[in-house]
């Protein structure tokens, strides 16, 4: 896919400049310079050859029709250009020009103009304003870039032109080769999704990395990423964060939400790697690109040195990676083969004047045995110790077989020639073990994804049309709040449980219904304008008869009015009290890139404090729900501790699953917290205390 950019069969290259200074030259020496084999036809109003080639006034003066133009003109000519290019016939575009959208004002509405001409002829752009791109494949190299890196199997794009140039000068002194190399600007029509898509089905990308500033289609870049990532993994660095949107924050779920936890719950759910730094997007990559995918969790060691055996054992384990526990066979071959002082167990220890030929044996050992499915190397520099003998070997042991072998030499210094052949013969390696445990623990992460069931969503039978018009109501009486006994509805609506509960509006009506639901109850301010009701004392709890409720309501409505003189009270509600259980939160805000995105976490008064959520974002399957369930730090409170029995996890998952629901099926909900639900012990279930609805205003 995206051939007539990637792999064209012919490239124009417009305001291909004879003038070596300028811009639209340098594309042009770049693309004839590194052996592509097509057709080049250089643009130019004036000049008769440029760079040896003949050259064309026009696109439409050129005999046949370039299936890619690149164009490095002033941003004002572009649009015309474009046109002709269209009416010719052309299928690709590369706009390296800039003064488009990243100007503002004029320069948006140049390329907005600038992709209508684009859609309407059915071609496909990569810009404007970007360096351009690069396919070691074809061989072409439509940029600027000072350099051609050389071939491997790693694709990336960036949307920072800078970040491109920088790796590519790093990446060449590193001996590090791309298949495709994308900066994609502006990406007025191709974009990171339409990247993935072109790039999954491709087996010359074994990785592919993306370096993001922000994602245009949030909900496309998930559907794409979750299918692409099923077989070639996708690496992401995410920089910066994008406007969380000037509305003001109405609740819980809404103040722990940002577009970072979006970012991290849209990565998690499409299976995508998610890089914390550049060094880490290429330590990652290394492996995936050199090595095949790890076929299990459990790795062995090879080292000369205890230490750093012992370092990356620690890392495995804290990866949730296992250490290898070798067969019989192996540890007898071990036995027979090293010195009586080497560790024959994992790490495999073969000491500090070990040659070349005892790594051979060490590696050939926990390659052969079935209970390893990878085997990190590490190598310090010692007397005796043959640096580059060893690097051999690991490149010929490691050569047609389904394990992933990986270096950690540590040092650098005397280690260059033998650093040089590693990388030459695709065995990653990192100057620290922890390095080599966290690309490790990347290539798990992808082989658990791979090896997940599909997805599979519940669909709960609810009274969807209730809740529609019951918004519409609140629409049509002017608010975007509902009120307590409203969000009751929307709950029961979607099967969740709540105790009795209803407002009161004078103390003798709270002692009314108080006493029909029976004592003790619980009574809580009602105001729209009141976020934390505690905080306020605004709600209180046991209240034990009829002249207790009637003191009550005065009480609330009182610090009401004196705390938040302001705020619009609608009542006290009275409300069943339940027994305790285990309070967590369930809540919703919504993402201006991604949608709707549902957390979980503990809950009660405190949830602001101890900030332990987790997001997924709707619609949540599943296995995503016991996922996001089991990722907060206090899930163990909720398994019980010190004899405590199990929380209904069952239920609670329950309760997310149909959140998800009503926020899919009604985008309208702009933000929503069930805060607390209280969930009882296994077989129990749960009941909704607190709700908050909140609508698009
Ligand atoms: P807010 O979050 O606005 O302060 P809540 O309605 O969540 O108000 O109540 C605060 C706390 O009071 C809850 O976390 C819960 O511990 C307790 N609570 C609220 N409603 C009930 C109820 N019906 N039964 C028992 N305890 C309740
Ligand atoms: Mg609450």
């Amino acid at each position: 896919m995206l051939e007539q950019i990637f792999a064209p069969k012919s490239v124009a290259v417009i305001g291909a400049s004879p003038d070596p200074t300028r811009l639209g030259h340098r594309v042009l020496k770049n693309i004839v310079d590194n052996g592509y084999s097509g057709t080049i036809y250089p643009i130019h109003p004036k000049a008769a050859t440029v760079l040896d080639l003949p050259a064309y006034p026009a696109v439409s003066a050129v005999p046949a029709p370039p299936e890619l133009a690149v164009i490095v003109i002033p941003p004002q000519l572009v649009l015309d250009v474009v046109e002709e290019c269209g009416q010719c016939g052309v299928r690709g575009l590369v706009v390296i020009t800039a003064g488009f959208k990243e100007v503002g004002g004029a320069g948006a509405e140049l390329e907005r103009a600038l992709l209508e001409i684009v859609q309407r002829y059915e071609m496909r752009m990569v810009g404007p304003n970007c360096l351009g791109i690069i396919d070691t494949v074809s061989n072409l190299n439509a940029s600027f870039a000072a350099l051609m890196p050389g071939d491997g199997e790693i694709a990336f794009m960036s949307q920072s032109g800078a970040i491109c140039t920088a790796i590519l000068d790093w990446s060449k002194s590193e001996g590090i080769g791309f298949s495709r190399f994308v900066s994609l600007g502006n990406k007025a029509d191709v974009d990171e999704v339409a990247l993935l898509k072109a790039w999954g089905d491709d087996p010359q990308n074994k990785v592919i990395l993306a370096y993001l500033e922000g994602i245009s289609d949030g909900p496309g870049f998930v559907q794409v990423a979750s299918q692409v990532t099923k077989n070639t993994p996708v690496i992401a660095i995410k920089s910066g964060t994008t406007a969380a949107g000037t509305r003001a924050i109405s609740s819980h779920t809404g103040s722990l939400a940002g577009s970072e936890s979006a970012y991290e719950a849209a990565f998690n759910q499409s299976g995508i790697i998610r890089a914390r730094t550049m060094e880490q997007l290429f330590d990652f990559a290394l492996l995936f690109a050199y090595q095949p995918l790890l076929p299990g969790p459990r790795l062995a060691i090879v080292t000369n040195a205890g230490g750093p055996g012992i370092i990356a054992t620690d890392a495995i384990e804290r990866a949730g990676l296992r250490m290898a526990e070798f067969s019989a066979a192996t540890i007898e071959y071990l036995r027979a083969n090293l010195p009586p002082t080497a560790n024959v167990f994992n790490p495999i220890d073969v000491i500090g004047d070990a040659r070349a030929d005892r790594y051979r044996v060490g590696l050939q050992a926990a390659l052969n045995d079935p209970n390893v499915d990878g085997v990190l190397v590490l190598f310090t520099p010692q007397a005796g110790s043959e640096p580059e003998e060893t690097a051999r070997v690991m490149a010929e042991l490691a050569a047609n077989q389904p394990k992933p072998v990986l270096a950690s030499y540590m040092g650098a210094w005397s280690l260059e020639p033998a650093l040089k052949l590693l990388n030459a013969d695709k065995i990653p390696n990192y100057e620290f073990p922890e390095r080599a445990v966290a690309a490790l623990q990347a290539m798990d992460q992808h082989r658990r994804w791979r090896a997940a069931e599909p997805a599979e969503y519940a669909s709960f039978d609810v009274d969807r049309e209730r809740v529609r018009q019951l918004f519409a109501e609140v629409r049509a009486s002017g608010r975007v709040e509902l009120g307590e006994i409203e969000a009751r509805e929307v709950m029961e609506a979607y099967g969740l449980r709540l105790p009795q509960s209803r407002l009161a509006r004078s103390p003798e009506e709270a002692a009314e219904i108080a006493s029909a639901i029976g004592f003790p109850v619980v009574m809580k301010i009602s105001s729209p304008d009141i976020l934390h009701k505690s905080d306020i004392g605004g709600v209180v709890v046991g209240v034990a008869d009829a002249a207790a409720a009637r003191d009550t309501y005065e009480l609330i409505d009182y610090r009401g009015r004196k705390y938040s003189p302001n705020a619009r009270i609608w009542g006290v509600l009275v409300q069943e009290m339940a027994r305790k259980g285990r309070e967590v939160l369930v809540g919703v805000s919504r993402d201006p890139q991604f949608g709707p995105l549902v957390a979980f976490g503990m809950g009660g008064i405190y949830v602001e404090v101890l900030k332990d959520v987790s997001f997924r974002l709707a619609p949540i399957s599943r296995q995503e729900v016991a996922e996001q369930v089991r990722s907060i730090r206090s899930f163990p409170l909720l398994q019980g501790v010190r004899g405590e029995a199990p929380a209904d996890l069952a239920a609670a998952e329950e309760t997310v699953l149909r959140v998800s629901q009503l926020v899919t099926d009604f985008p309208e909900i702009v933000e929503m917290d069930i805060n607390p639900l209280v969930v009882y012990n296994r077989g129990e279930g749960a009941v909704v205390l607190d709700a908050r609805i909140i609508l698009q205003g």
